[in-house]
């Protein structure tokens, strides 16, 4: 690939192991897994196979398992879905004000619905407490919604606490974990929750294609209806060709997965100390050590705006990103900076730069080159023009 990608919690590129297993659905296993007939056979048998990878991935049944037709879709299902099929008397949602897009602006339309919600501040790492969680639980609470791992600043989320305190007050738990699949360990009976969403092109597999986890018996009715596809919760012909090629990312991912994160722990936490070090005036946005998704690394530099910033490493083949990947195109202050208490100026000057399972030592070498000449360039730059 031409210039350095260090965009992974975008999207990652698809494995070529991923796009040779898609390719038959292209091509003679075209059928429709819901026909009778042998063609319908053959993709009832791929989707099958595909939903029991995908489950046994995090520890669940297939039953378990709707495949969507995104991250985004998974979210809007679980929070949307448990709104439907709940009394209007127990309409009050929990969530965190660092959540991504598909689940902070789910809350705030149902919000506009009717539905009652609590959003919880952070503390400066974009850490939410399972005490915090508890103490906004009520009588009328349905759901609380809390991502696993965050996607601009990298914070783990202890989810696992959550879920028992939430549980201990007959609330269901939904959590995102897009971000840390492909990084962590993510156990639906470990992390004891009721949803779980995943999607696939953040693990080197295909764009339009996610799954939510649906614990047996968690109450949930669909958004999507039609030909009564996934048990009925998402009509649709299924993508089975998107959904092969997720299952297949993700048993190439589970046995390298640990060593992946190892890997990138490291690299992450030399790359940081080294821009500590040697970069005047910046700041690391975001936890430190285990609670940091081990691809992540956010920084602010002052007085430099982000996007000025962004634009001259694209100039230079680094591919980076503000915190979130808006579909404006433009930058605007990220919502989670301004939870954690970020202040604007720092807000403004933020660059996320997330690696991936082939991110080499040597590609963060010249990263941190560029990083660092671009920061003096464009600081003497604005020094100049205040003379
Ligand atoms: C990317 C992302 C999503 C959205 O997934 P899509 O498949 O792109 O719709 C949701 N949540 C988090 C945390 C993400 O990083």
């Amino acid at each position: 690939m031409d210039g350095i990608y260090l965009d992974h919690s975008a999207t990652t590129p698809v494995r070529s192991e991923v796009v040779e297993a898609m390719l038959p659905l292209y091509g003679t296993s075209f059928g429709n897994p819901s026909s009778i007939h042998y063609y319908g056979q053959q993709a009832k048998a791929a989707l099958d196979k595909s939903r029991d990878i995908v489950a046994e991935s995090i520890g669940g049944e297939p039953s378990e398992i709707t495949f969507t037709g995104s991250g985004t879709e998974a979210d809007n299902l679980a929070i949307v879905g448990a709104i439907l099929a709940s009394p209007p008397s127990r309409r009050h949602i929990i969530t965190t004000a660092v959540e991504h897009d598909a689940v902070r602006k789910t809350v705030a339309y149902l919000s506009e619905l009717g539905c009652r919600v609590t959003v919880l501040p952070v503390d400066i790492d974009g850490i939410v407490t399972a005490q915090e969680v508890e103490d906004a639980i009520r009588e009328d609470t349905l759901l609380i919604s809390v991502m696993h791992g965050n996607n601009e600043v990298g914070t783990i989320e202890p989810i696992g606490a959550i879920s028992k305190v939430g549980h201990r007050h007959g609330v269901l738990i939904h959590t995102d974990a897009v971000q840390t699949f492909g990084q962590l360990s993510v156990d639906v009976n470990e992390l004891d929750v009721d949803l779980l969403t995943l999607s696939a092109h953040k693990i080197y597999g295909p764009k339009g294609v996610g799954a939510l986890y649906v614990r047996r018996g968690t109450p949930i009715l669909p958004e999507i209806l039609g030909g009564g596809q996934e048990r009925g919760r998402r009509s649709g012909t299924e993508n089975v060709a998107g959904i092969v090629g997720f299952a297949a990312a993700v048993s190439l991912m589970l046995p390298e997965r640990a060593q992946m994160a190892a890997r990138m722990t490291d690299m992450r936490d030399r790359f940081i100390a080294r821009v500590i070090e040697s970069i005047p005036a910046s700041f690391l946005n975001g936890p430190t050590g285990e609670r940091r998704l081990p691809n992540n690394i956010n920084f602010s530099f002052e007085n430099i705006e982000g996007e000025a910033l962004l634009l001259n490493l694209d100039i230079a083949g680094i591919y980076a990103s503000s915190g979130s990947a808006c579909s404006s195109g433009s930058i605007e202050p990220s919502h989670v900076l301004i939870a954690m208490g970020i202040e604007t100026s720092k807000n403004r000057g933020a660059i996320r730069l997330t690696l991936g399972r082939e991110t080499t030592e040597a590609q963060l070498d010249s990263a941190f080159n560029v990083l660092k000449e671009t920061t003096t360039r464009l600081r003497s730059m604005s020094a100049h023009s205040f003379r």
